[in-house]
């Protein structure tokens, strides 16, 4: 059976529908969008997920546009593994450019590996785990093309994007005035990413920006601003469902305004100097979160108290075992005196 082949119930969960002319799927815990220009005709992707989703990305296209499809171009939010994993697989058999900004390419050219994930930051499993993720830079470089400076999107008239760094170097938004619809990337994200029952769940819960990949935190914040001004009526993200209405533009003013308390984490490698990047990539990083000492200190502090507490139990047991001795003695002495 051909892999594009869909059967009937299939394509009920394949993918759903955003607004008209944008779709969005999910595989495993990212998602990727299919954008229609309406004058046109022509479709771009926004970012490719895991390496695992070409196979329903195409099953995707198939149903939506037909058969022997493709899109005009695949355009990027950021270059992190979970939205370039089918990148390479899918612009070669398209044969279709890739757009990203500018301050993207080193990533995306082989050139530099992103600041490195922390697994110190607060949050979940999916933090924990980031030191797993992978850090290498893929090289797309003969397919790479760069956003127009003047903010227009290659083949969508009715879009601009906007720069919203922070979370990557080059991390871009894209958004639909005449709907006001707001494809974040993860910028902002509609889960808590960090936690993996949230994920696993897709909890509804508007989020700053997945907190183990973001280097700069200043630069995080001033795009959740810059996105928040745009007053977005939905927002379609790298994670989680999308969201829309009165609640959601409430959550997203909150975050804005809010920032500090409810996207920063506690603590974290980036949390209080930010990684240093241009053009052609990492300039400085600051070090490491000291993460193995204070798990040593606060083990041996947990140890130390745990010792003491079995010491003072064992104590009062001898204490009490002692004194029924007593009893027992003074008790055989008592029946031999009489
Ligand atoms: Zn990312
Ligand atoms: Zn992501």
């Amino acid at each position: 059976m051909n892999e594009e082949t869909i059967q009937p119930q299939e394509t009920q969960s394949l993918y759903f529908e955003v607004a008209p002319n944008v779709w969005g799927t999910k595989d495993v815990f990212v998602n990727m969008y299919m954008v229609r220009d309406e004058a046109s005709g022509r479709w771009v992707l926004i970012d490719t997920g895991l390496r695992s989703s070409a196979t329903k990305i195409r099953k995707m296209a198939t149903l939506l546009f037909g058969a022997d499809t493709r899109p005009a171009a695949i355009l990027l939010t950021h270059g992190h593994f979970d939205h370039t994993g089918s990148l390479r697989t899918l612009a070669d058999e398209w044969n279709v450019p890739v757009y990203c900004h500018y301050l993207e390419l080193p990533y995306l050219s082989g050139r530099s590996s992103y600041p490195p994930p922390d697994a110190t930051v607060n949050g979940g499993l999916m933090a924990k785990l980031a030191w797993l993720y992978p850090k290498k830079p893929i090289d797309v470089s003969d397919r790479l093309n760069i956003l127009p400076p003047d903010g227009s999107v290659p083949f969508l008239k009715n879009w601009r994007y906007l720069y919203t760094p922070g979370h990557a170097p080059g991390h871009v938004s894209f958004f639909r005035q005449n709907d006001r619809l707001l494809i974040a990337g993860d910028a902002v994200v509609t889960t808590i990413q960090e936690s993996v029952m949230s994920v696993m769940m897709q909890k509804k819960k508007l989020s700053g920006p997945p907190k183990y990949f973001t280097y700069d935190w200043n630069a995080a914040r001033n795009s959740v601003m810059a996105l928040a001004d745009l007053r977005p009526a939905i927002i379609a993200s790298g994670h989680g469902k999308p969201m829309q209405g009165q609640k959601m533009m409430a959550a997203l003013h909150n975050l804005a305004r809010h920032f500090d308390d409810t996207a920063l984490p506690a603590h974290g490698r980036y949390v209080g100097e930010s990684a240093l990047v241009d053009a052609n990539g990492v300039k400085y990083l600051p070090p490491p979160e000291r993460f193995v000492p204070w798990l040593l200190i606060g083990m041996g502090a947990l140890t130390l108290t745990l010792t003491g507490l079995a010491l003072v139990l064992l104590r009062k047991r001898r204490s009490r075992n002692a004194a029924w001795h007593v009893h027992v003695n003074y008790d055989s002495l008592h029946h031999l005196v009489d």
